[in-house]
């Protein structure tokens, strides 16, 4: 978003002995410190953070095996996401292929156990190499243990902060992938005449729709999906259908319903919106994503996600939740 205030130090870990010195660093000073990786999902407060932050930027992709069905490839935390789904692509083995273009780095991947079109990154990983910052010891976590739910795990609410991620393991398959597939992605492969599934052939698809739809962080100051889709109760469900025959959503296997953010937004009147008052605007194909047009502070774009937040619980009763991270 390009706002928030300063950090009191930030130090590269290119090394697993880097991420050990700088905790231990940090601790002998008594200062606060927290990993970052490249900061994409990421909303910085304006008072900054008085502490070490410690950017990793762990390199490496290495195949651990292979055999006729399956190949496990562990990932360094630091690698750029989409580059590591690229390269599995075109080694034509599937599982994240429907991740393709989600920004930020491999290690923030399980944090939020990223998801798209149906795939997360739950469905294939093994396992995660971390760094203890309470015993300094490195260790694994396996998948079950994780706590891995919908955009969800405990690096992300009950053990927030304590490890620091230095890798991910993951198995991926030596098969295509198989519909159903997610409508929009059904529709694109029908338009396009496209009848053979492949990690390829999904890849090209999932950064087909993802561009057309979504800006650029790169250009456009943005953080991706501001708000994550709310998972109600199917009675609440049903009194809104009655309202609102149109409402976007879907049945959960849990006998909830996830309803579509996006489509709360764009009813709430926010789609394509540039706020004056704050500086802040939605994106116009995609109301979900909040824009940073000439906001100079975190409290404008905080301000600004309040006006939405008190619009859709006005209108329908559901009070939407911030998805990036809002730190320290
Ligand atoms: P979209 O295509 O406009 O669809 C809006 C929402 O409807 C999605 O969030 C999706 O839920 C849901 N949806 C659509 N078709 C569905 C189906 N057949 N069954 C169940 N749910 C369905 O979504 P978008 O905002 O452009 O995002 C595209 C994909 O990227 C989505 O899957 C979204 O979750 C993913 N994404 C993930 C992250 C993240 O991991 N933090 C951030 C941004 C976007 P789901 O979210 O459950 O897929």
């Amino acid at each position: 978003m390009r706002l928030g205030g300063n950090a009191r130090y930030l130090a590269y870990a290119n090394s697993e002995e880097d991420v050990e010195n700088l905790v231990a660093w940090a601790k002998s000073k008594k200062l606060p410190f927290m990993a970052i990786g490249s900061g994409s999902n990421i909303v910085w407060r304006d008072e900054g953070f008085d502490g070490l932050i410690i950017v990793n930027n762990l390199k490496g992709r290495v195949v651990l095996s292979e055999d006729d069905k399956n190949a496990t490839v562990k990932i360094s935390a630091g690698e750029v996401w989409d580059e590591a789904v690229a390269k599995t692509v075109e080694n034509g083995w599937s599982g994240i292929e429907f991740l393709s273009l989600i920004p930020g780095t491999a290690g923030a991947a399980p944090v939020q156990n990223i998801g798209a079109y149906g795939a997360e990154l739950s469905n294939t990983l093994q396992e995660v190499e971390v760094f203890d910052t309470h015993s300094r010891a490195f260790g694994v976590v396996k998948n079950e243990d994780c706590g891995f739910a919908y955009r969800t795990s405990h690096f992300k609410t009950d053990e927030k902060g304590r490890f620091i991620i230095t890798a991910i393991v993951l198995k991926l398959k030596k098969n295509s992938p198989e519909p159903p597939f997610y409508d929009v992605l059904a529709k694109y492969f029908e338009e396009h005449g496209i009848t053979e599934y492949t990690p390829k052939t999904v890849r090209e698809a999932v950064i087909a729709i993802r561009s057309s739809k979504l800006p650029n962080p790169a250009v456009v100051a943005n953080n991706g999906s501001f708000f994550t889709n709310p998972i109600i109760e199917q009675a609440q469900f049903d009194e809104l259908k009655q309202k609102f025959p149109e409402i976007r959503a879907w049945p959960r296997d849990d006998g909830k319903v996830k309803v579509a953010a996006g489509w709360l937004v764009e009813q709430a009147g926010f789609k394509g919106v540039h706020d004056q008052e704050t500086g802040m605007a939605t994106w116009e194909k995609q109301a979900l994503v909040l824009v940073n047009e000439h906001a100079k502070t975190t409290a404008n774009l905080l301000a600004f996600r309040q006006k939405i937040i008190d619009k859709v619980n006005e209108m329908f009763g559901i009070k939407l939740e911030q998805e990036p991270e809002l730190l320290p």
